[in-house]
């Protein structure tokens, strides 16, 4: 390392919880699907910041939507209207063909509010006694990380150490309707799923997984709630994962990229008869929905709303699947995805997922392992095809070399 990464990583060591692990590069400026560090080296940055930067770095609409705002006002707090977050909920319900949007920050505080509406749509409206209700979650989810959230963990390191935890959720297996079917009780309110699970690996359930999901919960009075955070807003080939299996849940919660890369926002989007049970000074953000956030939240449902976005992340997403699936074999044990967003499990003998994900740093690729060998692949949707190739090329040689 140069001295000045060494020394600006050195601050941050002293400094910051080491809640994280970052790999050894330092990020000043970016663009499009290219990030440059300190000492001028650039990079093609193949995680947009875990889908948060689906629409690339610096988006020119989106930068100009939120500099536009920033002169005008930035936040009001919901004690008053304000004449940005009406436009985006309306646009962003109708990209969705919902009904109702509560918005809030951060992806965690939008599926705790997910949680809360359910409960609360399952003690007045469904009829289970209150305190009583149960929400029924997989294994392998990743939700987020306040102490509700990882009560309903499967993962050790997620979880252990953070107890007392929140009762009131049912855990099956990821995958398997019939699982889900069989813990529904007259207590359960929701069902809580990602239609693909990313952080445990982008792993991605049968095709009939969704649908039967659907059935089950509509015949049951049971609401389904589709953790799209990571999987929504153009990564998977379509707006929705949930569009390409051809369901519409109950509700939506979305964040990361509804923020395109610039603030955070997130929202839980869907039926008014759920969202709307929820009455003045039961729930609430100072920040959520403020003016800057709408106005940026109304750029990116305005870039999803030509489909543009949604057509690139299929076709380059086909290309890339096929390309990786020809180093399986090759380095490669595994490569599962849908549009442009890929898990590939390295072979343990070869190397750790940290390990291939340094030796493509030294070759100008940023990537980020998630569970011990598998490596997600989500380059920002406005990547160019050949700079696709290019990281491909990159990670077969990384691979060739250990
Ligand atoms: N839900 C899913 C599916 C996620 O992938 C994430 C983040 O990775 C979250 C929720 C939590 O979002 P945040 O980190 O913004 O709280």
């Amino acid at each position: 390392l140069d001295d000045r990464t060494a020394a600006a990583i050195a601050l941050e060591d002293a400094r910051l919880a080491h809640n994280y692990h970052p790999l050894p590069v330092v990020v000043e400026s970016g663009s499009g699907a290219w990030v440059t560090d300190i000492t001028g080296r650039r990079y093609l940055d193949c995680l947009a910041a875990y889908s948060a930067v689906n629409f690339g770095h610096g988006h020119p609409d989106l930068l100009a939507a939120a500099r536009d705002q920033l002169d005008r006002i930035t936040l009001t707090s919901r004690a008053f209207h304000n004449d940005r977050l009406g436009p985006f909920a309306d646009a962003l319900a109708a990209l969705a063909g919902v009904e109702m949007v509560l918005p809030m920050n951060t992806g965690a505080e939008a599926v705790e509010t997910a949680i809360k509406l359910a409960r609360l749509w399952g003690h007045r409206v469904k009829g289970v006694a209150d305190g009583e209700a149960e929400v029924i979650v997989m294994t392998e989810n990743f939700h987020g990380r306040t102490t509700t959230i990882v009560s309903f963990s499967t993962d050790a390191a997620a979880r252990d150490g953070f107890g007392p935890f929140t009762p009131g959720f049912v855990t099956v297996p990821y995958g398997d309707a019939d699982a889900v079917a069989d813990a529904i009780t007259d207590r359960t309110v929701a069902v809580l799923v990602e239609p693909i699970q990313g952080e445990a690996g982008i792993i991605v359930p049968s095709a009939e997984f969704l649908p039967n999901l659907r059935r089950i919960t509509h015949e049951r009075d049971v609401l389904l709630i589709a953790d799209e955070i990571q999987s929504g807003l153009g990564r998977t080939g379509a707006t929705f994962q949930c569009d390409n299996a051809g369901i519409i849940p109950d509700l939506y919660v979305l964040g990361k990229a509804l923020g395109g890369g610039i603030v955070p926002v997130s929202a839980v989007i869907g039926r008014a008869d759920v969202i709307g049970v929820v009455q003045p000074g039961e729930h609430g953000s100072t920040f959520g929905g403020n003016p800057l956030a709408a106005a940026v939240g109304l750029a990116v449902v305005e870039l999803l709303e030509t489909g543009e976005m949604q057509r690139r992340s299929r076709e380059l997403g086909t290309h890339l699947l096929h390309r990786l699936n020809e180093l399986v074999g090759h380095g490669l044990l595994a490569v599962r995805g849908v549009g442009l967003w890929a898990g590939i499990d390295i072979d343990p003998q070869l190397a750790t997922g940290r390990e291939v994900c340094e030796a493509l740093l030294e070759r100008g690729v940023l990537a980020k392992d998630t569970h011990g060998s598998t490596i997600r692949l989500a380059p920002p949707i406005v990547i160019e095809r050949d700079d696709l190739d290019w990281a491909v090329d990159q990670l077969s040689e990384v691979l060739e070399a250990f």
